[in-house]
C-alpha cells in the first residue's frame, strides 16, 4: 500500500442476496485493525452507488466496489462522471457471477481480494461506452436480458433462476428474437438475432466465454450474434458457449471494430453489465470503446 493512501469503499448490501453486507463489515473490520484511512457507505437503492462516489470522490485515492458486476458498473460510471483522473478502482468481490473481477484478474478469496485492494498491480483497462453509459464487462439484447429482467426478483434463488429461465427460453418453440441492425467501420449486418453481445472481456453469467476473443485492453470492442434455431440446436449452443466453442456453429458471428452503431427494429429487452434496461423501436445505440480509460487494482 502506498502510504497514507485513502479508500472509499461502496457496499451494495443486498449483492448475492446479503452476502456482500457480509463480507462488506468483514473488510470494514479489518481495515480498522490495520489502520488504513477509509470512508464507507452503503446504498439504499439502485443508482445510489454512482451518486455516492460522485459525492465523496475528491477525498479518495482509490474507490472499492463491495459486490458484484452491477455494483462494479454503477461504481464505475460514478468515477468516470466525476473524474477518475488519478484515482484507481478496485473491487471486493461479493456478487453472485463476479465476471468484471474474474476477468481483470481480482482473486475472488476474501483475503487475498483485500491483499490486491491494498497492494496490487495497476492495470489500465478499456471501458465501452453504450448511449452514454459506461460498461466494464458486455452489454447485450436479446435472451441474456430477458432471463437478467425475470430473474431479477428472485434474489436467493438467482443464479438458479437464472439456468431455469436461459434453458427455459432456448427450449421454447419459437424463442424469442430482436430485431436489428448493426453498422460497424464498413460492413452492416441486419437480421433477427436470439442474442447480440457487444463486450469488453470474455466472460458472462459466471461459466459462460460468450466472447472468446475480447481483450480488456485492446481498444477494441468484440461483437457475437446468434441467429434463431431449432430447440435441439439451441440446447447444444447454450452447452458450447461454456467452453467458448459456440463460435464454430453455423448462425453465430463474431466481429470486432472500434466502434459500432446498433438500431432497435422492434422494442427490446437489453443488459449492461447485468442489469437490465428495456429500448423502444427506433433507438440507435453507439457503441464505442474508451481506450485505457480506468485503472484498476489486480493481482
Ligand atoms: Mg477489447
Amino acid at each position: 500500500m502506498k502510504p497514507n493512501e485513502r479508500f472509499l469503499i461502496i457496499i451494495n448490501p443486498v449483492g448475492r442476496a446479503g452476502y456482500a453486507l457480509k463480507q462488506g463489515i468483514w473488510l470494514l473490520n479489518r481495515l480498522h485493525r490495520m489502520d488504513v484511512q477509509h470512508e464507507a457507505f452503503v446504498t439504499k437503492q439502485p443508482g445510489h452507488a454512482e451518486r455516492l462516489v460522485g459525492q465523496w470522490i475528491d477525498r479518495a485515492d482509490v474507490v472499492v466496489a463491495v459486490g458484484g458486476d452491477g455494483t462494479v458498473n454503477e461504481v464505475i460510471n460514478g468515477m468516470m462522471n466525476s473524474g477518475a483522473d488519478g484515482k484507481r478502482f478496485a473491487v471486493f468481490p461479493a456478487g453472485t457471477a463476479n465476471d468484471f473481477a474474474r476477468d481483470v484478474g481480482i482473486p475472488l478469496s476474501p483475503n487475498a481480494a483485500l491483499q490486491t485492494m491494498l497492494g496490487g498491480k495497476e492495470s489500465k483497462i478499456d471501458l465501452l461506452k453504450v448511449d452514454g453509459r459506461y460498461v466494464a464487462v458486455t452489454f447485450g439484447i436479446g435472451i441474456d436480458a430477458e432471463v437478467a429482467y425475470k430473474s431479477f426478483h428472485s434474489k436467493r434463488l438467482r443464479e438458479l433462476a437464472y439456468w431455469y429461465n436461459t434453458f427455459a427460453l432456448l427450449l421454447k418453440t419459437s424463442p424469442p428474437v430482436s430485431r436489428l441492425s448493426i453498422q460497424m467501420d464498413n460492413r452492416q449486418i441486419e437480421g433477427e438475432f436470439l442474442l447480440t453481445v457487444v463486450g469488453n472481456a470474455g466472460r458472462y453469467a459466471k461459466y459462460v466465454r460468450i466472447l472468446p476473443d475480447a481483450r480488456m485492453d485492446d481498444g477494441i470492442v468484440n461483437l457475437v450474434t446468434i441467429q434463431t434455431w431449432s430447440r435441439l440446436k439451441g440446447f447444444l449452443l447454450g452447452l458450447l458457449t461454456l467452453v467458448g466453442k459456440h463460435t464454430l456453429a453455423s448462425g453465430v458471428s463474431t466481429a470486432s471494430a472500434r466502434e459500432l452503431v446498433i438500431r432497435c427494429n422492434q422494442d427490446v429487452y437489453a443488459q449492461m453489465d447485468g442489469e437490465a434496461v428495456m429500448f423502444q423501436k427506433g433507438k440507435e445505440l453507439r457503441v464505442c470503446v474508451e481506450p485505457l480509460a480506468l485503472e484498476v487494482r489486480t493481482a
